[in-house]
């Protein structure tokens, strides 16, 4: 089975995704690549596929993603078509962690094998104070993000599921019991 996981960023969705991958031991997370640096701790290979842009419209030309976006002007995420193969070979379920547009594509191309789930915030306001708490990104890039939010909220009835991200722990209590509900 397939979790799409999308959210406007800073809405929680890596600290929802991070709980339920050490809550269950049949789940794993398909790493993407990406052209973007890597931020703090991040490993090549766990978080992401750090990749050049060359390298990344070589990986275009030759048919290796299920899908992918310029999430953030001149940046590129996607989805490897090898990480699903090497996650289904184990027998385990997927994880995916993108972008809303992403999540809908994901979605359409998996059909009924797949929950989507939209993590949002309280508000646009609490998603600011996140994203400076959060301490990762610019200004600049924090201002690009919640700009980004307002349109990306509009995307969400196109999804199976929402879990509004106020209090930490009641929604990470909805998202075990919503997975459950899913995986049986
Ligand atoms: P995303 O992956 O959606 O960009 P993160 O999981 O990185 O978001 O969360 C953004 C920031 O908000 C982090 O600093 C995180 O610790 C914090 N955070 C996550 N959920 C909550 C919550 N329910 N209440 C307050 N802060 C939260
Ligand atoms: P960040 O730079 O904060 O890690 O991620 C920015 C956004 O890109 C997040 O919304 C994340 O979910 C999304 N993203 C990560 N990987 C992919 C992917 O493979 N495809 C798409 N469409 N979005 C992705």
């Amino acid at each position: 089975m397939i979790l799409i996981f999308s959210a406007p960023s800073g809405a929680g969705k890596s600290t929802l995704v991070n709980y339920l991958l050490n809550s269950r031991n049949d789940l794993e997370f398909s790493v993407s690549c990406t052209t973007r640096a890597p931020r703090g701790q991040e490993q090549d290979g766990r978080e992401y596929y750090f990749i050049s842009n060359d390298e990344f419209l070589r990986r275009i030309q030759n048919d290796e993603f299920v899908e992918y976006e310029n999430v953030y002007a001149g940046t590129y995420y996607g989805t490897l078509k090898s990480e699903v193969e090497r996650i289904e070979k184990k027998g385990h379920h997927v994880i995916f962690d993108v972008d809303v547009k992403g999540g809908i594509n994901l979605k359409h191309y998996f059909g009924d094998r797949a929950l989507s789930i939209f993590v949002a915030p309280p508000s646009i306001e609490e998603l600011h104070k996140r994203l400076i708490g959060r301490a990762t990104d610019s200004p600049e890039k924090i201002q690009e993000r919640v700009a980004k939010a307002a349109t990306e909220l509009l995307d969400q009835p196109q999804f199976d599921t929402t879990i509004v991200n106020d209090d930490l722990n009641r929604a990470k209590q909805e998202l075990i019991q919503k997975v459950s509900d899913f995986l049986l």
